[in-house]
């Protein structure tokens, strides 16, 4: 990295005396300005071997045109292979955001905003999750950015699997009750502001109280697992599934009409029908049934929505089970 030997020449070279000072003056301001070029070269040598101690990656940037203008030897290697080419790259080379991102996110860091989460191309063709710690600086005179870049795929790893442990249902890996429950908040609240459809459906295991009795829990709790994949996989593209508690599940079916809920509704119904857990004691199969609700002007909260699903589950079950009823 140079870091400011540039100017400490340039200061030199424009040096002149001021007119009217005595031989003995000029020696002496001549002697000052060299030991402040000495101090200023010290100085340079001391950052840049900071610099290139450092262990994160540093880039300074242009940050009108996101030029690359200088860099440690750890950019160097990260990045670029050579000085030359990292000189000759620009940011968004690097970055996977588009150009017009990248200089949004440039203004927020020479202002209010220093800490960014990115994701970096480096040069073996990876790309990584890294924390970029940006901020303004001088540099050569002009106005740039600098910013010390540090891997984070460990943290971003643990993240996610922060984030996964918390979401998700262990036993059938499909979303628990928390996570479900505020996707269909969420949809619900967007279904109303561009006044579309939405449904929602509650799916219960029949008779399931005599499969564990039968085949025993560890047998209904792979059926169980088994019901949630085939529901899963069935609803692909149509809706999103959650673990509502115990043998229940919750559906979200977006954009739904009353004729698209009951086809892929009786379409999931007869898809559990064919699961098969083969046991010593025989096959262990069980059906569900489904009440399922369609959006109305009169819903203001998905409770409204949920209750009339839960109502049509009942009759679902009332009229003799393996059925969908639709409110
Ligand atoms: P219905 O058709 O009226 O829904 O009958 P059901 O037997 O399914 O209903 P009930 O609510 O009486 O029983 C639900 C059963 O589901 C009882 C419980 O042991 C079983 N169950 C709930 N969660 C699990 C689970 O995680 N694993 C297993 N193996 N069984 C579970
Ligand atoms: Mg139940
Ligand atoms: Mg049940």
């Amino acid at each position: 990295m140079r870091c400011g030997l540039n100017a400490g020449e340039a200061l030199k070279a424009d040096f002149e005396a001021p007119e009217g000072l005595s031989e003995a003056e000029k020696e002496s301001l001549c002697c000052d300005v060299t030991a402040l070029l000495e101090r200023i070269r010290f100085l340079g040598d001391r950052v840049d071997a900071l610099m290139n101690v450092h262990h994160a990656s540093i880039l300074v940037i242009d940050p009108q045109t996101g030029q690359i203008i200088d860099g440690n030897k750890q950019s160097v290697a990260r990045y670029a292979g050579s000085r030359e080419r990292l000189l000759a790259m620009s940011v968004d080379e690097i970055n996977t955001l588009s150009r017009s991102e990248i200089a949004a996110k440039m203004k927020q860091a020479v202002s209010n905003r220093h800490h960014f989460e990115f994701r970096h191309k480096l040069i073996d063709g990876s790309v990584q999750d890294v924390d970029v710690y940006s901020g303004p600086i001088m540099f050569d005179g002009h106005q740039a950015l600098i910013s010390f870049i540090h891997d984070a795929t460990r943290r971003k790893a643990t993240e996610r699997k922060l984030h996964l442990l918390a979401t998700t249902d262990p036993l059938t890996k499909c979303s628990n009750h928390r996570h479900f429950l505020s996707g269909l908040r969420r949809e619900f609240r967007r279904a109303k502001r561009r006044q579309g459809g939405l449904g929602f459906a509650m799916v219960d295991l029949d008779h399931f109280k005599r499969i564990n009795d039968t085949f025993g829990h560890l047998v209904g709790d792979r059926l169980l697992r088994r019901v949630a994949g085939v529901l899963q996989k069935r609803l692909s593209g149509h809706g999103d599934l959650g673990r509502l508690g115990g043998e229940e599940f919750g559906i979200v079916l977006s954009e739904a009409s009353a004729e698209r809920a009951d086809h892929v509704l009786n379409d999931l119904r007869t898809s559990v029908r064919a699961v098969v857990v083969h046991t010593d004691q025989g096959p262990a199969s069980c059906t569900i049934s489904v009440g399922a609700a369609l959006i109305s002007p009169a819903d203001s909260n998905e409770m409204s929505l949920m209750s009339r699903a839960d109502q049509a589950l009942y009759s679902a079950k009332a009229e003799g089970r393996d059925r969908v009823a639709i409110f």
